[in-house]
């Protein structure tokens, strides 16, 4: 059994409470030193304000360099929020080709100096930036995927699960499901694709069509990003008969940006089953809203298939 926790967007508790981020990670080593966490995932939007807000990346290496001192392995996703000039909020960059999918301050706070000596990192799709970047957890592989991924990206993803065909994997990207419980397309707002910066990116349907579908060991999709709703997921059938759960979780709308609520994920590879849940670090207690409570067979029993 594989045991993660996924924390989705932090932006608002690192940009106006940093108290209550500071009680998230507190409460997830308490939480670690009874229960079994393999790894802990956080979706990207890290901060709020992106390369302009130091102050904000200051709170989340603060908060979440508790869990490094622990020994907890820690993955990041690279949310819109966290790139040098933040996409998608009408701001354009001079040369937004250029100079639009830059994440120097992201990389200088939770980048390949942070990773270089984890042995569970094991490489990136570029020379120091992780953004793009995979990792070994048990025996799984975490695969993280920057906003919008270029197919440049989609190419060398496919590569890397190429080479891992025994291993489970869970992908992690920020935006990939819209809270409706459809992939990320053009009917959504906050689209990737919308924006100068990541245009020649790919959205949820497009990641879907042209990478997981041709997958047969991704066995989950994690994903925030998108408002005001909570919480939406599906179950597909790739090309290779590989069944996938795709969830999208995000509560940064909710009092306190969320208030630190995260997704237990429970893996277990006999029977190919996922079941997942919802802590609220603030309450100390489990929640159990519509959907919040899933257990789904994969394969080699019965499956679960959303329309
Ligand atoms: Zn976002």
């Amino acid at each position: 059994m594989h045991h993660f926790l996924i924390i989705p967007d932090t932006q608002y508790m690192a940009k106006n409470h940093p108290d209550i981020f500071l009680n998230m990670t507190k409460t997830i080593i308490q939480y670690c030193k009874d229960h079994p966490i393999d790894a802990v995932i956080q979706l990207g939007d890290i901060v709020d304000g992106g390369g302009q807000a130091n102050n904000e990346f200051d709170t989340a290496k603060e908060c979440f360099q508790l869990l490094d001192n622990a020994g907890i392995p820690l993955i990041f996703a690279a949310g819109n929020h966290d790139y040098d000039q933040v996409i998608g909020i009408g701001l354009t960059h001079p040369n937004p080709e250029v100079d639009g999918r830059n994440l120097s301050v992201y990389n200088h706070y939770f980048g390949y100096d942070r990773l270089k000596e984890k042995d569970w990192y094991i490489s990136s799709y570029e020379k120091n930036q992780v953004e793009n970047s995979y990792y070994k957890i048990g025996e799984m592989i975490i695969l993280v995927l920057e906003f919008g991924p270029r197919d440049s990206v989609l190419d060398w993803a496919h590569q890397v699960l190429t080479n891992y065909p025994n291993k489970k994997c869970i992908l992690i990207t920020h935006s990939y499901m819209y809270y409706d419980g459809k992939r990320t397309s053009s009917h959504s707002e906050h689209n990737p694709i919308h924006s100068p910066e990541t245009k020649d990116g790919n959205d949820g349907e497009m990641i879907w069509q042209k990478f997981i579908s041709k997958q047969s060991n991704i066995v989950a999709v994690f994903s925030g990003h998108h408002v005001p709703k909570n919480i939406s997921y599906r179950v597909d059938k790739t090309d290779k008969g590989n069944v996938v759960l795709q969830s999208f979780q995000n509560w940064q709308e909710e009092k306190y940006g969320g208030a630190g609520r995260m997704r237990l994920v429970q893996y277990d590879s006999k029977s190919n089953s996922l079941i997942l849940s919802v802590f609220n670090p603030l309450t100390k207690e489990f929640e159990h809203g519509k959907d919040y409570d899933l257990n789904i067979k994969l394969g080699g029993g019965e499956q679960v298939l959303i329309d």
